[in-house]
């Protein structure tokens, strides 16, 4: 069922349960309201003739014009009179009693021997109900008359049935006046649902450029239209980033597959001597290498992004790992003629995972001495503050400008200077270090100046007996 329909019908039943019940009440309480009115009248109608009874000193009365006479009071239309003996039978009436007799119930006349008043109801066929009070005369212990007053319940009955008949006519239009505005008000409260429904289509179709055209309101509507937005943005951005990674994977694989493919149809062009094969195949050998490397590395990103690496959870004493990556990369350094140097170590130990702790220090050192120039250096340190540990690497290399140095984590991004400095290079290693210090709740920056050099700090938190 539509969603316009199902609210206008809610609406509708909601509103046509509350008019009911406060219908229903109204009714109920106006019913009884007008009874006791009547029987109210009724009483002090029936006070006035026993007080008129009581001046006369309860002597009999002898007819119809004497009792009107007497009582003129008594005299009004709308109510009749009789006043029957202790046998129940009738002394007087009234002459406005219709044609039939109205005998005192058995009820009446038990209830006037105990001394008490009682209201009664009665009704004959297609006539309105009469409401009648019976109220006995008592005079020295002795019951002398009962003094029967009635009315007709017409007027009564008469204003509860227009009441009724207003409440029957009102209730259902008012409720379908209601559905209409329901309907009117869902449908225009939904419009942009619709207009968002087909915009997502659209987007749907494949077209990641489209956006929703927002209402410019905070409301519901407008903020659904906004999420969408930002959801689409998000969306396009990872698009091209796969598309762009999928093109920059496949051109860094192409390049090592490029100069292989050049080197060998060169070699094979003639016969030639073992030595210049055996340097083609060296060569070869470097870019498989290569790309055995890349693909390692991809290979690794993947299945981090998979949640597939497993990682340890244990102490690491990071001065001693710095140690061992320090008399790593001297060597490194000393085929390049750069001095590698240990600063500052404060112990510090972190819980985590050896291995990759060490790739990641490896990573950053090792582009340090790649980036840098010849007779360069290359300062590693570790300082400590109460829960943190910042670990850095810093170099006199050819460093990175600000523009390019948010970019240098994205995978596969090389700056222009780095591909010129050096062929060696994957730029995925700052991906997978950036990926390791996050899955050890720490993180990456980098301090750099074009020309002068670079400085990468980790800062990792101190595993919590430490800190
Ligand atoms: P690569 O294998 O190319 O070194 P990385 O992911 O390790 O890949 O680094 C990405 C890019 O960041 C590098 O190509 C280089 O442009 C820049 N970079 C990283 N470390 C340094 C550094 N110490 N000095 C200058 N540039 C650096």
């Amino acid at each position: 069922m539509p969603l316009r329909l199902r609210l206008t019908l809610w609406y509708g039943s909601a509103l046509a349960l509350i008019l009911v019940t406060f219908s229903t009440v109204l009714y109920l309480i106006t019913s009884r309201d007008l009874r006791d009115e009547l029987d109210q009248s009724l009483g002090d109608t029936a006070a006035a003739a026993v007080r008129s009874l009581e001046q006369r000193g309860f002597l009999p009365l002898i007819d119809e014009n004497e009792l009107m006479s007497q009582f003129p009071e008594l005299a009004r239309i709308d109510k009749f009179f009789q006043i029957f003996s202790p046998s129940g039978t009738i002394t007087i009436r009234s002459p406005n009693v219709k044609q039939h007799e109205l005998p005192l119930s058995r009820q009446a006349l038990e209830v006037a021997f105990s001394g008490r008043t009682i209201f009664e109801s009665a009704k004959y066929p297609k006539e309105p109900p009469l409401r009648l009070i019976s109220v006995p005369i008592i005079y020295r212990g002795n019951l002398l008359y009962i003094v029967q007053v009635g009315t007709s319940m017409e007027s009564v009955e008469h204003t509860l049935n227009r009441l009724l008949l207003v409440l029957l006519v009102a209730i259902p239009l008012a409720v379908a006046v209601s559905l209409a505005g329901g309907w009117f008000l869902a449908g225009r409260a939904l419009r942009p649902v619709d207009a968002i429904t087909l915009a997502a289509q659209r987007i749907a179709g494949g077209d990641l450029t489209q956006r929703l055209n927002a209402p410019a309101s905070a409301d519901e509507i407008g903020r659904l239209a906004e999420t969408f937005n930002n959801m689409i943005a998000r969306l396009e951005i990872s698009f091209r980033q796969i598309r762009q990674f999928s093109s920059d994977a496949s051109h860094e694989l192409r390049t090592p597959l490029t100069v292989m493919k050049g080197e060998t149809e060169l070699a094979l062009r003639r016969p030639r001597e073992a030595g210049d094969y055996t340097t083609v195949l060296e060569s070869n050998l470097e870019e498989i290498d290569r790309m055995t490397r890349i693909v390692d590395e991809l290979l690794f990103l993947s299945r981090a992004d998979m949640g597939e690496v497993k990682m340890e959870h244990l102490p690491v004493k990071l001065e001693s790992l710095l140690e061992d990556i320090h008399r790593q990369a001297a060597l490194l350094g000393q085929e390049r003629g750069i001095q590698v140097v240990v600063g500052l170590m404060s112990p510090a130990t972190v819980l985590g995972d050896e291995l990759r702790l060490r790739e990641l220090f490896l990573n950053l050192v090792d582009n340090a001495v790649k980036y840098s120039r010849p007779g360069g250096s290359v300062h590693i340190a570790l300082a400590t503050s109460s829960t943190q540990a910042k670990i850095s690497v810093a170099d006199q290399g050819i460093g990175i400008s600000p523009e390019e140095q948010p970019r240098i984590f994205d995978r596969f991004y090389r700056t222009d200077d780095a591909r010129a400095h050096t062929k060696k290079g994957t730029g995925l290693g700052l991906a997978i270090c950036s990926w390791i210090a996050d899955s050890h709740h720490g993180r990456i920056e980098v301090h750099s100046e074009i020309g002068k050099g670079s400085t990468f700090t980790v800062t990792l938190p101190l595993s919590p007996r430490q800190s």
